[in-house]
């Protein structure tokens, strides 16, 4: 994307910032020239270059516990710093197994039924390249997280789309079983807490997920990044429905839990075959990950229960101040159960203008970014998602303060 917004105008100067984004187009693979640049990078670029407040890239402006980054420092001091284990050190295969079985009563052997990858990002790229064919169809909900579509077009397959409508978002069941019923269909990829409506699937719509899953013969595999960040209702794994256990990959990790996304520490956990596919993927893609963040995040995994609730609970008052600010600025709101994000339809406040005008005219205007919605919707589609817009509420109090503060300066 190549934008020029004013920095620090609102008026006031006429300095110009070009965010240059060099096109990949000359030498990027055709499949995968629609995925050049990633909105959140740019974004995040734009928020620096007019110093604007960052509502856009989900990353939360203060660190997670102590002790856990005094974990991380100690594990390089006393040299745990050449490569681990391939699969991920013990101590974190053990808690990510001890995890899931206190949280949501799931066994898993550690040693063969667990692997650690590079953030969940690895996990989603290295799964779809293991599990899929050329060709092969992975049913996922629209909006989609921006990795999925693009971690499959690596694998040569293609997504096959199943709507979620606001203001709940919800999807029509007969057009889930539609796209599970298609030939080419692998597996369904389902993203539960959701990014980026913050939609917690009930239990009655993972009962359709896994009822689909089942009857096609279909693998699944789950999004679970914001399993801690839950505000309303509670976050239930598709492995524990009855009949997913052996046919679900649960993917998760400590970045948005713990607030460390830099750390970027993730895993897969599944039945021994499955694991061991996704294993022979990631040998290739990255080998290993790093082992001090692993030390840390381990840690991370045991606390107490009340220390994960409270985590939730401070960002649920954050999603309260930002969404009833946003709401008195006239957005209509979808108020979101779970995650770091709100969606809001802009409409009310800029008519006539689409999501991604509103968010380019934002930095220079009110000195604010957010991210067009748009950009989780099939661009084959661009009437979709057209006027949504996804903001970021993990953010320091004032800062969320000064964000409305400084919308509140837009007019149409
Ligand atoms: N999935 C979703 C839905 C996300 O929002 C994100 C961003 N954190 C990721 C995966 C990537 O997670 P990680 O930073 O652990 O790679
Ligand atoms: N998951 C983050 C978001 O949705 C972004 C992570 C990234 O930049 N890839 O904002």
């Amino acid at each position: 994307m190549l934008s020029t917004v004013r920095p620090d105008d609102r008026r006031r100067s006429t300095t110009i910032v070009t965010i240059v984004a060099v096109p990949a187009d000359a030498y990027l693979a055709r499949r995968l020239r629609p995925f050049a640049t990633t909105v959140f990078a740019t974004m995040s670029e734009l928020a620096t270059a007019t110093g604007s407040v960052n509502l856009g890239q989900g990353f939360p402006d203060t660190d997670g516990p102590d002790e856990l980054c005094e974990i991380a420092v100690a594990a390089i001091r006393e040299g745990r710093n050449q490569y681990p284990p391939g699969n991920g050190i013990p101590e974190l295969r053990h808690a990510v197994a001890g995890h899931q079985h206190a949280w949501y009563g799931i066994e898993l052997d550690p040693e063969s039924e667990v692997l650690v990858t590079v953030g969940a990002t690895e996990a989603i790229a290295a799964t779809l390249l293991a599990l899929c064919e050329p060709g092969d169809e992975v049913v996922m909900f629209e909006p989609t997280y921006d990795s999925y579509a693009a971690c499959a077009a690596m694998a040569g397959a293609v997504p096959r789309l199943v709507r979620l409508h606001p203001p709940d978002w919800t999807f029509d069941p007969d057009e889930l079983a539609a796209a599970a019923a298609s030939p080419r269909a692998k597996l369904v990829l389902l993203n539960s807490p959701h990014n980026p409506t913050g939609k917690v699937f009930s239990s009655d719509e993972l009962g359709q997920v896994a009822a689909v899953c089942t009857a096609r013969d279909l693998l699944a595999v789950t999004d679970e990044v914001y399993e801690h960040l839950v505000f309303e209702g509670s976050h239930v794994p598709l492995a524990t429905l009855p009949g997913m256990r052996d046919r679900t990959l649960t993917i998760s990790s400590g970045g948005k839990t713990f607030s460390f996304t830099g750390w970027k520490v993730g895993w897969v956990s599944a039945a021994a075959p499955l694991v061991a596919a996704v294993r022979a993927v990631k040998q290739f893609l990255t080998y290993t990950s790093p082992a001090p963040f692993q030390l840390a995040i381990a840690h991370g995994l045991g606390l107490p229960p009340e220390t994960l609730r409270g985590f939730a609970a401070a960002l649920a008052a954050k999603r309260d101040l930002l969404c009833d600010g946003l709401a008195l600025l006239g957005f209509e709101v979808y108020r979101p159960d779970a995650t770091y994000f709100a969606t809001t339809e802009i409409g009310p406040v800029a008519p006539g203008l689409s999501g991604s005008d509103f968010c380019l005219a934002l930095p220079g205007r009110c000195g604010v970014v957010a991210i067009p919605s748009a950009v989780f919707y099939d661009p084959a589609d661009p009437g979709a998602g057209r006027t949504l817009v996804r903001w970021a509420f993990c953010k320091r109090d004032a800062v969320l303060r000064d964000a409305l503060r400084r919308l509140a300066s837009w007019s149409p």
